[in-house]
């Protein structure tokens, strides 16, 4: 299976990352470090792909994307970029859109919204569905836990709900960081206040990356915390159904 710098890793047949059947290409590089990341091998930037090296770069994305078109067709899947942060490489991004709108091959593209305003926009056009992730709404968390500023986050958010784009919104369920009363009443109150999204779907802490940081040699940081109860997630679920939320549990 094809890998590079640029693209970590290529998963076929997945039902997690999109509707249907799809094909997720994981970009390489993020500018964030969310301590629950169950793919920190996807955080380090990766160096810029040369002019000359892009087209056949696309070309050869384009090839495995094609192989499962079968399944696409068949299930109403597609294609998925996810990461790290697809918007991380822009351009290949773009290119990799527009190739499969050619094609008439469905894309998703799963975002942290941590990105340009200027390339949230063009992905309003040029994605068929965007996967957005909502964490924490407190500044303050945010920029400690997270390491970087969640303004830019809720700002391309309401960009996206004032496009009418298509976006599907995922709440990561994280005990003790983004699980608290607070967070999730301040995630309601904004996307009822200044969204016009009201489908979510919420994503319960897992330990399946756990073995990636002992083999990059780092610190799990979630190494004490465990998956929160199933009581749990149906308690959140619940309060988000109580103001007329649709609610899925899982990708
Ligand atoms: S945004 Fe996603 S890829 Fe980036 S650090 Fe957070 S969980 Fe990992």
């Amino acid at each position: 299976m094809m890998q590079n710098t640029h693209i970590f890793k290529i998963q076929r047949y997945s039902i997690h990352d999109g509707p249907g059947i799809r094909t997720s290409l994981f970009f390489q590089g993020c500018p964030l470090r969310c301590p629950w990341c169950h793919n920190p091998e996807s955080q380090k930037m990766p160096g810029k792909i040369q002019t000359e090296e892009m087209d056949g770069l696309v070309l050869r994305l384009m090839a495995e994307i094609e192989k499962d078109r079968i399944f696409y067709d068949d299930s109403a899947g597609g294609a998925t970029f996810s990461g790290g942060e697809p918007l991380s490489q822009p351009q290949l991004l773009f290119q990799l859109l527009e190739q499969c709108r050619e094609k008439e091959i469905h894309t998703c593209v799963d975002t942290s919204g941590y990105a340009d305003a200027k390339f949230i926009s063009s992905l309003a056009e040029k994605a068929d569905l965007i996967l957005y992730d909502i964490k924490l709404m407190d500044a303050r968390a945010h920029e400690t836990l997270i390491g970087k500023p969640v303004f830019p986050v809720l700002d391309n958010l309401r960009l996206l709900s004032d496009r009418k784009a298509r976006v599907c919104m995922r709440f990561p369920l994280i005990p003790g960081m983004t699980d608290t009363e607070a967070n999730i009443t301040g995630v309601i109150s904004f996307l009822e206040k200044d969204t016009v999204f009201r489908k979510i779907h919420i994503l319960p802490f897992h330990k399946a990356g756990e073995g990636k940081y002992a083999a990059l040699n780092r610190e799990n940081p979630m190494k004490e915390i465990n998956p929160p109860s199933p009581e749990r997630v149906a308690q959140v679920k619940a309060e988000f159904e109580s103001r007329g939320f649709q609610v899925i549990i899982g990708g």
